[in-house]
């Protein structure tokens, strides 16, 4: 039994960890060109050394006993830690976020910077259609957001398209600066100050190294109503924010950057994992729950325990 995964962020490489532990031969491709989906890690040389910055996921949070399971052994790996400056329950990646992307797809034959098209049933079988050509599977799973969801299925499964179409994310722009040197602010954090909806001394994480490096997200009503803007003008406004709000002189830039997240937090669709047994035809992510890691993990377990009863 043969399963193509589309996209290899948590939700996908969870149903993949699942499914291997059930003896299926699983494949997974992502259009990036490397690990990361919304849990991405950004490298950048300054005149100081590598900067690092987590862009997407800021840290998570932990509920659900088998998750608490999981990230036991990705910090036994040394791929997670505690971060106590988000909270009690706050946990991220080590060195980076992407740290636990990387490590989950270390055990898996991930196709990098593939995109799948688009998916084609032939017979008891999916094609999948690629820039280098196409492969065949007997089980095929959509683990991409939301958004990303209905040109694959819109003419397979229309009414799981449609429940896509209608789990409508918030996007989020991205601020990443590094200083010469500390910006003399107390607190490693803060939120919902204005403009800013999230902000943080990404160095401060554990495991990190580098000069001082901040992470500033818009609120997702600032980012919607800027998702056009230019991003010189969006660094100018959450980088004045940032002063603004910490009160305090920011110190000389060594690189200011941002990234416009179109798909950030997802909605949340009122389901947990959609699979038809006829069709061998799957989809999980965090938008089938709601927006944040964890839901990503419990949707891709979820599935991969459908496929595999
Ligand atoms: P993704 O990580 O998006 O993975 C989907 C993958 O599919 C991507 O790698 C993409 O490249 C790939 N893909 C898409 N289409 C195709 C295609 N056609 N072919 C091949 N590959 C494809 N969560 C928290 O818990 N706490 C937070 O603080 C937090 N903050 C966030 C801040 C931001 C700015 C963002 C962006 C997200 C944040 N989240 C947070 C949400 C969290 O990152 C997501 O819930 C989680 O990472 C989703 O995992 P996923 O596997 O469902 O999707």
């Amino acid at each position: 039994m043969r399963i193509g995964i589309i996209g290899a962020g948590l939700a996908g490489l969870t149903a993949a960890r699942g499914l291997a532990e059930a003896g299926y031969a699983v494949i997974l491709f992502d259009k990036a060109r490397g690990p990361g989906g919304r849990m991405s890690t950004r490298r950048t040389e300054t005149a100081q050394g590598m900067a690092f910055f987590d862009h997407g996921a800021q840290y998570f949070t932990v509920r659900d006993a088998g998750f608490a399971e999981t990230v036991e052994r990705w910090e036994a790996d040394g791929v997670a830690a505690r971060w106590a400056a988000a909270g009690d329950n706050a946990w991220v990646g080590t060195p980076g976020m992407n740290a636990i992307i990387k490590a989950e797809a270390a055990a898996h034959d991930v196709r990098w910077n593939c995109r799948i098209e688009r998916i084609v049933r032939e017979g008891a079988s999916w094609r999948f259609e690629h820039d280098a050509g196409s492969e065949s599977f007997d089980t095929a799973i959509v683990a991409v957001p939301a958004e990303q969801v209905a040109p694959l299925l819109a003419s397979h499964a229309p009414e799981w398209a449609a429940l896509a179409e209608a789990t409508v994310s918030q996007p989020c722009w991205t601020v990443m600066a590094s200083f010469a040197e500390r910006v003399d602010f107390g607190p490693d954090c803060l939120r919902n100050a204005g403009t800013i909806g999230w902000a943080a001394r990404n160095s401060a994480k554990p495991g990190r190294t580098g000069p001082e490096s901040w992470v500033v997200q818009g609120s997702p009503a600032w980012s919607a109503a800027h998702l056009e803007d230019e991003a010189d003008s969006v660094i100018a406004a959450l980088v004045a924010d940032l002063a603004a709000a910490t009160g305090v002189a920011l110190p000389e830039t060594l690189i200011v950057q941002a990234h416009r997240w179109r798909y950030a937090l997802s909605g949340a669709a009122g389901r947990t994992m959609l699979w038809d047994e006829g069709s061998r035809l799957g989809v999980s992510g965090d938008w089938l729950i709601g927006p944040r890691i964890e839901s990503a993990w419990a949707s891709g377990r979820a599935l991969a325990a459908a496929v595999a009863a």
